[in-house]
C-alpha cells in the first residue's frame, strides 16, 4: 500500500504574530514542488488565520493543536473544529501527551474531541504514547492498545479514512532521545496490526501512523525509510526553518 508520507510540524505555545508569519513563509518556500507528500503545520490559535494566510496557494496543510467536540457555546478556552476551518486548518492534533499530562486530558475527553473534529471534517492526527516508566514496566503495548481503543470507540471505518495516528513515546518528546528506527518500527507495525483487528486490513493499510520524538535532520531518513513510518510529528526541530525544511525534504 502506498501511503502518502505526511510531515508535520507543532510550533506547540511558541511565535507572536511576526515570528510564525516568517517560519510560515520560509516553509512555504521549501515546500514548494513537494509533489509526493503532505506537510503539515500546527500553530498556535492566534496565528492560525495569519498562517493559513501566508500559505495560501501552496500545498501545506494547516492543523489547530486541540480541538472541541462542539461547534460553539460556553467553552471557555476551547476552540471549535467550525473556528479552525474558517481559519484556514483542515485538520487538528487531539490528544498530545502535553494535553494528556499537563492539562489530564482523559480517554473519554480525547475521544469526543476525535469524533468533534471528524463530525466536522477535520482531519484528527490522534497521539499516543507511553511513558519510560511504563516502557521500563514492559506495558507498552497493553498501554497504547488501550489510548487506541479508547479514542476511536465508536469512530467508523469509513470515517477512519481522515483519521492519522502519531505514536509519540512520551520519553522522546522534548528530550533529544529518539526512539532507535527499530523501537518504531516495531510499535508501527503493532499498531497496523490492532487496527486491521478493530477496522478492516484495507483501512489498517492506509491509515498513515506518523513517529513522533525528538525528530531531527539526523534521524529523519533512517525512520523514514521504516516499513510502517509513514510520516513525522516534529516539535523542536519545526520551529527552525532550515531544520524542518530538511525534515520534509527527508529523502
Ligand atoms: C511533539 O511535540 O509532538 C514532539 C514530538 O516534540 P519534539 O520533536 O520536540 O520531541
Amino acid at each position: 500500500m502506498n501511503r502518502r508520507p505526511l510531515l508535520a510540524g507543532n510550533w506547540k505555545m511558541h511565535t507572536t504574530v511576526m515570528e510564525a508569519c516568517q517560519l510560515a513563509a520560509e516553509i512555504g518556500k521549501c515546500s514548494a514542488g513537494l509533489a509526493d507528500r503532505d506537510v503539515l503545520l500546527a500553530p498556535p490559535y492566534t496565528v492560525l488565520s495569519e498562517v493559513a494566510h501566508v500559505l495560501q496557494g501552496s500545498e501545506v496543510l494547516i492543523a489547530s493543536q486541540n480541538v472541541c467536540w462542539e461547534e460553539k457555546g460556553a467553552f471557555t478556552g476551547e476552540i471549535s473544529p467550525t473556528m479552525v476551518t474558517s481559519a484556514g486548518g483542515s485538520a487538528a492534533i487531539i490528544g498530545h501527551s502535553e494535553r494528556r499530562q499537563i492539562f489530564h486530558e482523559d480517554e473519554e475527553i480525547i475521544n469526543k474531541r476525535v469524533h468533534g473534529a471528524l463530525t466536522f471534517g477535520l482531519m484528527a492526527i490522534f497521539c499516543i504514547g507511553e511513558t519510560l516508566e511504563e516502557r521500563e514496566a514492559d506495558k507498552t503495548f497493553e498501554l497504547l492498545e488501550s489510548q487506541i481503543r479508547a479514542g476511536l470507540a465508536g469512530v467508523t471505518a469509513e470515517a477512519m479514512k481522515k483519521v492519522v495516528v502519531a505514536y509519540e513515546p512520551v520519553w522522546a518528546i522534548g528530550t533529544g532521545k529518539t526512539a532507535t528506527k527499530e523501537q518504531a518500527q516495531e510499535v508501527h507495525a503493532f499498531i497496523r496490526k490492532l487496527l486491521a483487528e478493530m477496522f478492516e486490513k484495507d483501512i489498517a493499510e492506509s491509515v498513515r501512523i506518523l513517529y513522533g520524538g525528538s525528530v531531527k535532520p539526523d534521524n529523519v531518513d533512517e525512520l523514514m525509510a521504516q516499513p510502517d513510518i509513514d510520516g513525522a510529528l516534529v516539535g523542536g526541530a519545526a520551529l527552525d526553518a532550515e531544520s524542518f525544511c530538511r525534515i520534509i525534504n527527508f529523502t
